[in-house]
């Protein structure tokens, strides 16, 4: 289902909010009832403080509290009759104010409210329960010193609510229940705006990321938050960047891996050929520059092999405590027929006791890779320079070392100072690869570079006006 996300964390919410506002409204409910009540039984036993006295009245005129009943009752008929009580009495008596009024023994002998009848005894449960006693809220009548009778608020004998205060509060808890609708719809509302301001972005990631694993890397994100979610989109476009770069790498690293493979083996293939039919007799020279070929094929296998095991995590060769100084002089040592029949200058200016932590095969592969460069893109004449130096490091917290090739050649433009770390990447690209090399050199030494936690860049500063290498590699204890 497209949107079961959607559904089910609003339904999450749904819950939330019916079940917290009914239990809301439950305990306002009965919290409204009880206070309500308290409320109406506060004002009856002011009432019946009241009341007391004109009862009180009543029986010292008459001497006894018979006729009490018919008398109340005829007051609340007439209020401008009797005892000279203010018409308001009466109106109260019948109203907030309902008052029982019972013999000693709790039997009835009248009731404002006339629910009960005299000569009804009040059940004893009423005399005790929840919340104050009977007794505590019987008004007693006493006179000579002996009680002859108790005025009782109503609702301490009878808890039903007189229609008219039910009313009341009734009208009190469907106000609230309507309320409650109201803020369940409110919250509801609310909850779904929410929950689309989460879900589609995530529902739009999601379209994303199923565009990208059928392969397509065109695919990004649009919109723009500043939270989680927005970083996660972001980092999706990012993502999405990246295989669309490494397909782009893939693609064109097979292109040029055919294009360097094709022209030796044609070669090799037409002079086969030729061989085959006859109409070519290899001489010891042509054969020499057939296995040349060859060899060039297998230098290109072997380099080949040597990246991708970098790639595939392969490479893990033991390290060794070795000294830079040394590698270095042997390295530029090994050079220097080549360069001296170059008519260039080869200068070595490394010292001893420059330790590093590696694998001396590989760091030597390095080096020589940035001297044979550094000797091929130099004319005769020119100068080729071998340095290093020991540095102390805050950032990289501890000491390291940096071997410095320079040259006096044409140097290399800023534009090219990273590319030239690419894969099969070459300034000349006319210059023919038997001239130059195959623009995988630089790439390989920068993999090994990085596997010693070291850095190779290049940059202008030459003192001979040329390229300027620098690998600058971790140093080690000695
Ligand atoms: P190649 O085998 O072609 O030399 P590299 O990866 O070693 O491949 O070098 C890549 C490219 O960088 C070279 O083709 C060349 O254009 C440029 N380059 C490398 N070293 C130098 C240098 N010392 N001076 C000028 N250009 C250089």
């Amino acid at each position: 289902m497209k949107h079961r996300l959607f559904f089910s964390v609003l339904a999450g919410y749904v819950v939330v909010i019916v079940l917290g506002s009914a239990g809301m409204f439950l305990s306002f409910r009965q919290a409204a009832g009880r206070e309500f009540r308290k409320y109406l039984l506060e004002g009856q036993q002011m009432a019946a403080a009241r009341a007391a006295g004109f009862v009180s009245e009543y029986y010292r005129r008459i001497g006894s509290l018979n006729g009490l009943d018919g008398f109340l009752k005829s007051q609340l008929k007439d209020p401008h009759m009797g005892m000279g009580e203010r018409p308001m009495m009466s109106r109260w008596m019948s109203g907030p104010g309902r008052f029982v009024v019972t013999d000693p023994d709790f039997t009835v002998i009248a009731d404002t409210s006339g629910r009960l009848a005299p000569g009804q005894k009040l059940p004893p449960k009423t005399f005790g329960g929840p919340g104050p006693g009977l007794h505590e809220m019987a008004v007693p009548i006493e006179q000579g010193g002996s009680i002859h009778a108790y005025v009782i608020p109503s609702l301490a004998v009878d808890p039903r609510l007189p229609p008219e205060d039910r009313r009341v509060l009734e009208t009190m808890q469907n106000g609230a229940f309507v309320s409650l609708l109201l803020v369940i719809a409110v919250s509801i509302a609310a909850a779904a705006v929410l929950t689309l301001h989460v879900v589609r972005p995530v529902q739009a990631i999601g379209g994303v990321v199923d565009r990208i694993s059928r392969g397509d890397y065109a695919a990004r994100t649009a919109f723009v938050r500043g939270d989680e979610i927005g970083a996660l989109a972001r980092g999706i476009n990012q993502l999405a960047a990246s295989l669309a770069q490494a397909e782009e790498w893939r693609s064109q690293l097979i292109s040029d891996t055919a294009h360097e493979l094709r022209t030796p083996v044609s070669l090799l293939s037409g002079r086969l050929e030729m061989l085959a039919e006859g109409l070519y007799t290899p001489n010891p020279e042509e054969l020499a520059k057939l296995s040349a070929e060859v060899q060039r094929l297998s230098a290109l296998i072997e380099q080949l092999e040597g990246l991708s095991a970098f790639d595939q995590g392969a490479y893990a060769p033991e390290l060794k405590n070795l000294d830079a100084g040394i590698l270095a002089a042997e390295r530029v040592k090994a050079f220097a027929d080549e360069a001296a029949a170059r008519n260039i200058g080869l200068r070595n200016s490394v010292s001893e006791g420059f330790f590093v932590r590696g694998d001396s095969l590989k760091l030597g592969q390095v080096i020589d890779n940035l001297l044979s460069n550094a000797l091929r893109y130099t004319p005769p004449g020119g100068t080729v320079e071998v340095s290093m130096v020991q540095e102390v490091s805050i950032e990289e917290k501890g000491p390291f070392i940096e071997l410095r090739v320079e040259d006096s050649g044409s140097g290399i433009a800023p534009e090219y100072r990273e590319k030239v770390f690419r894969r099969y990447f070459r300034i000349d690209k006319s210059r023919s690869s038997h001239e130059g090399g195959r623009g995988l050199g630089l790439a390989i030494a920068r993999e090994i570079t990085v596997f010693h936690g070291g850095v190779l860049w290049v940059d202008g500063e030459s003192r001979y006006g040329g390229a300027r290498f620098c690998l600058r590699l971790p140093g080690a204890e000695t």
